[in-house]
């Protein structure tokens, strides 16, 4: 890791990206206020990205979310420049991506961030070890030492036996696997996902969440994950960046964004997610008062209620929430009753 332990991993500011003519008379009013469809009829132009901001700290997994062409993928290949911004601000380990010059755009894609994509993109006459290895000949690495390499990643993916495999002899799920592993084979500092798992069965599709899940305890690596799919971005990320129209509609925790939803839409988008699965005792404690009984269990305030229910109802004295050694709040059995039995009760 490089940088201070502070310094964000990832770092957008203001990005724009609009399609189409004269696309930088957009960036100020009145047109930037207009919504998309009528910026469209007006211009001719599309604010595929409007005005986005976030940073993502080393080591976490930050999922963009929204709906099928909600501007996700214009983000992410504005991340490395494979897409041109209109406007805006973008750094990764401190290196500002925009006025990078074609060689340090070259060495980012190369070393730096490596992308995985809902089609796979491997090589069909060549075995998977050297799929795997590609960006590492690529990079003019001797053969021997390059199918070491691969060979851990293929082993790290969870595909060893398949390495003289070709891609067409293997499932979707596997050529993923293969995917992630030519993408890791870089030891990239940043990995982005655009709906890598979007084409695969709903149970392979589980199968590479935990993967990926496992393989972040494991490797750290700073991810930025984009999907259309709730379940998807709740299982991921330490945080999401909810998109709509282009723009950011929230950046949250999952327990944030289910507790404390930006908006209706956002409401209306989380509202089948099983809050106890998601929700932290955070969200459900209250204060503190000089009469409560101290000798209830001390629960961590970031520990979801599904996790905390069994212990609270069956002490006698309510959860007291601790964070960074302190007391911070009390949640007693009424609490947790309230987001339990609330999503137990099948509606309508
Ligand atoms: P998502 O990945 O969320 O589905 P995209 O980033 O692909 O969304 O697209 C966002 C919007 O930008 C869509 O309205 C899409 O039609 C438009 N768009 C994407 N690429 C181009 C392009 N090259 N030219 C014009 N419009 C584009
Ligand atoms: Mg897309």
């Amino acid at each position: 890791m490089t940088g201070q332990p502070t310094s964000p991993a990832l770092r957008v500011e203001g990005l724009w990206k609009v399609f189409g003519p004269r696309a930088d008379r957009i960036l100020g009013p009145p047109e930037a206020d207009l919504d998309r469809a009528t910026l469209k009829e007006r211009t001719g132009c599309v604010a595929a990205v409007r005005d986005v901001s976030f940073e993502v700290a080393p080591g976490e997994v930050f999922v963009v979310m929204g709906l099928s062409g909600s501007g996700k993928s214009t983000l992410v290949r504005c991340l490395t420049r494979l897409i041109d911004p209109t406007a805006g601000a973008i750094t990764v380990d401190g290196q500002d991506v925009v006025a990078a010059s074609e060689a340090e755009l070259r060495d980012l894609r190369r070393h730096r961030v490596s992308m995985v994509f809902q089609h796979f993109g491997l090589l069909p006459h060549r075995q998977v070890l050297d799929n795997v290895g590609y960006g590492l000949e690529v990079r003019g690495m001797k053969k021997g030492e390059r199918h070491e390499r691969a060979r851990q990643l293929v082993d790290l993916v969870g595909l060893a036996g398949y390495e003289h495999s070709y891609p067409d002899q293997l499932s979707g799920g596997m050529q993923q696997r293969v995917g992630l592993a030519r993408a890791l084979a870089n030891d990239p500092s940043i990995l982005i996902f655009d709906e890598p798992f979007s084409a695969l069965d709903p149970l392979i599709r589980r199968d590479m969440q935990d993967e990926v899940a496992r393989l972040q305890a494991e490797l750290h690596t700073t991810a930025v994950f984009v999907t259309h799919d709730l379940n998807e971005a709740l299982r991921l990320g330490d945080r999401i960046l909810i998109m709509r129209d282009g723009a950011v509609a929230q950046i949250g925790t999952p327990a944030e964004i289910v507790a404390r939803p930006a908006d209706d839409h956002v409401r209306d988008f989380v509202s089948s997610v099983p809050r106890s699965h998601v929700l932290t005792l955070e969200y459900v404690m209250r204060p503190p008062t000089p009469t409560d009984s101290l000798e209830g269990p001390a629960l961590a305030a970031d520990l979801v209620v599904r996790q905390a229910a069994r212990i609270a109802l069956a002490s006698a004295h309510p959860v007291r929430v601790i964070r960074d050694g302190e007391l911070v709040g009390i949640v007693d059995d009424d609490a947790i009753l309230r987001v339990v039995v609330a999503e137990e009760t099948p509606s309508a």
